[in-house]
């Protein structure tokens, strides 16, 4: 008989943003380090049949996987946590992807004349999704977007609730995620949010197995009795989810609270402990790292935490492979246009992320021409490659109304144009270059490597893509010869045209664009090497700007005013130095 099948239902309580997806995230990558074949999926209650319409402002990025499914942020933290699952667009749906299932079943005469309802067509529905999703894995951590007590994920909690009649207690485990708030004034942790959304919880026929109580110090034995009195469960099924400094944290701290050893336990698995070492060895390189460097990302969102989730994370990552921690500084593309450079001043190494829209490409490119020009490290993703063109082609081509036909339609002279696939294409959802694509990358320049090979070490690599617009190979020739080298392009063998992928400036310290998204492929135990090279030049850049003169203890430089305006003069020296090295090698 085949194994039977196992799953974890992850539901949230009292208020989002308490960190449901890493929580999930975490008991999967606990469980796949103890040899179980995991996979995950989001449920999401929203009707947008998936998130790629939705403003990153509103609802965090999209994240893309290789088959180009968009979907919801917490698939990459599934990818960054758990590493041997294959997610694709079945691990991520809404209540839109649901109806739009249902309705279009009804239309075809499907349901032979009967009145289609929630329960059952809706819930059966959810249920053969997370089947569909499941397949190949002996246990499925199922994570439920929102808070309990909304109104729209009702139906998911129902199909949720049905589960575990029918596969039985030993097979379906509800892990609950509360809040449990310390309040100054009492002086006492207050467990009556999680005994509220518990009662909730109940009142639809679902009783948690699990409580992860977030909070910031750890819970008493007397509180996890009074919880576990409260909310119909022992103690020992009640567990401290405490705030850390790293996400990558809360897997090690969840399995000193022996958290995956109590799950096994319930779900009656035979496995051997998890193996954390390398885990625990790259969290160090996080939480005690050997310096720090800046990083400038431009853009035009005002919450960027959510926006450009992988990106930080990406950068993280890359701190790892390097030893340093990175600081992220954002920096407001409208100020750049507006003149102030300040910021720019102040930092490492500037990237341009990936976006859409008018607003603030003028003080991207402004910061693009500050690197560039500056000789600072540059790395520009998707619209920033498409902007660092725009720049090349305008301030070193001398094409002066050079631009893109995202902003300019009409325009003469769009360096960046849309793409052959995209004439014509007039739905928004699900329509643009979505997912993996290969790439060819050229290993040498004039005899020398290319930055590209440098970081993979290799011709041939697979990226995740998102975008409508492309590099134009009407100017390519025309920028190639003034110096903009393409170090990575696609041939599409069905129409023969070559995408380019990747440009570089050979004579530059580090100035790369992909019209690809890598951010998507970094995890924190294999750094993408984009980021780690970017990273690397930052951080070389910053110690060639804080190298004490000879003789000179660089303490002393910081603690002297006189010695450090020196340092600074020294800092100058060699980026002027560089600037004219690499002015030489342009003209
Ligand atoms: N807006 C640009 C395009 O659609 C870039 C997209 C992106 O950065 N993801 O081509």
């Amino acid at each position: 008989m085949a194994k039977q099948k196992k799953f974890i239902f992850v539901t949230g309580g009292v208020l989002s943003s308490i960190g449901k997806g890493i929580a999930a995230a975490s008991v999967g990558m606990l469980l796949e380090q103890r040899g179980v074949r995991v996979t995950m999926v989001k449920m999401d209650p929203y009707l947008n049949v998936d998130p790629g319409t939705m403003s990153p402002f509103q609802h965090g990025e999209v994240f893309v996987l290789d088959d180009g499914a968009e979907t919801d942020l917490d698939l990459g933290h599934y990818s960054r946590f758990v590493h041997n699952a294959n997610f694709t667009r079945k691990n991520s749906f809404t209540t839109g992807r649901i109806y739009d299932t249902v309705i279009r079943r009804e239309r075809a005469g499907g349901y032979l004349g009967k009145t289609v309802q929630v329960i059952p067509h809706i819930t059966d529905e959810i249920k053969r999704h997370i089947l569909d999703a499941t397949q190949d894995a002996d246990l499925a951590i199922v994570e439920i977007g929102g808070t309990v007590g909304d109104i729209e994920s009702l139906p998911f909690l129902e199909a949720i609730r049905q589960m575990k009649v029918e596969y039985g207690s030993e097979n379906v485990l509800f892990v609950h995620l509360t809040l449990v708030p310390y309040i100054a004034a009492a002086a006492e942790l207050k467990t009556k949010p999680t005994q509220h959304s518990v009662k909730e919880l109940r009142e639809i026929g679902i009783q948690p197995d699990i409580l992860l109580c977030r909070t910031d110090r750890r819970l008493t034995q007397e509180v996890k009795e009074k919880i576990g009195l409260f909310c119909n469960l022992p103690a020992s099924q009640v567990f401290t989810a405490i705030d850390v400094k790293s996400i990558y944290e809360v897997p090690l701290d969840l399995h000193e609270e022996k958290l995956d050893e109590k799950i096994v336990e319930k779900l009656n698995i035979w496995t051997p402990e998890p193996n954390l070492s390398k885990w625990k060895a790259m969290v160090g390189r996080i939480t005690d790292p050997k310096g720090t460097i800046k990083i400038g990302i431009v853009g035009k969102y005002n919450d960027w935490r959510d926006s450009y989730k992988s990106l930080s994370e990406a950068l993280t990552h890359g701190g790892v492979a390097n030893d340093v921690k990175v600081e992220m500084l954002y920096i407001d593309a409208e100020k750049v246009e507006n003149g102030d450079l300040s910021e720019l001043k102040a930092i490492d190494g500037v990237l341009v992320p990936g976006g859409f829209g008018e607003r603030g490409i003028e003080g991207k490119m402004k910061a693009i021409e500050y690197a560039r020009t500056e000789g600072v490290p540059f790395f520009g993703i998707c619209l920033g490659m498409q902007l660092a063109a725009i720049e090349y082609a305008r301030n070193v081509c001398g094409i002066k109304e050079a631009n893109s036909a995202e902003f300019k339609p009409e325009g003469k002279s769009n360096v960046i144009d849309l793409m052959e696939s995209q004439k014509g294409v007039k739905d928004l959802g699900g329509t643009m270059r979505l997912g993996a694509y290969p790439c060819n990358i050229l290993s040498k320049h004039n005899g020398k490597p290319t930055r590209a090979y440098q970081a993979y070490g290799s011709e041939k690599i697979s990226e995740r893509h998102r975008h409508r617009f492309e590099f134009s190979n009407r100017f390519r020739k025309e920028i190639e010869e003034k110096g903009l080298l393409v170090s990575g392009a696609f041939k599409d063998s069905k129409t023969g045209i070559e995408l380019v992928e990747m440009v570089e400036i050979p004579s530059h310290p580090w100035f790369l664009g992909c019209q690809f998204h890598p951010e998507f492929l970094s995890r924190p135990l294999s750094p993408h090497p984009l980021f780690s090279a970017f990273i690397k030049a930052s951080k070389e850049a910053s110690q060639q700007a804080q190298r004490p003169l000879p003789g000179m203890k660089s303490e002393k430089a910081n603690a002297n005013p006189s010695a450090k305006k020196m340092a600074a003069g020294v800092k100058k020296a060699v980026l002027n130095a560089k600037k004219s090295s690499r002015q030489d090698a342009l003209l």
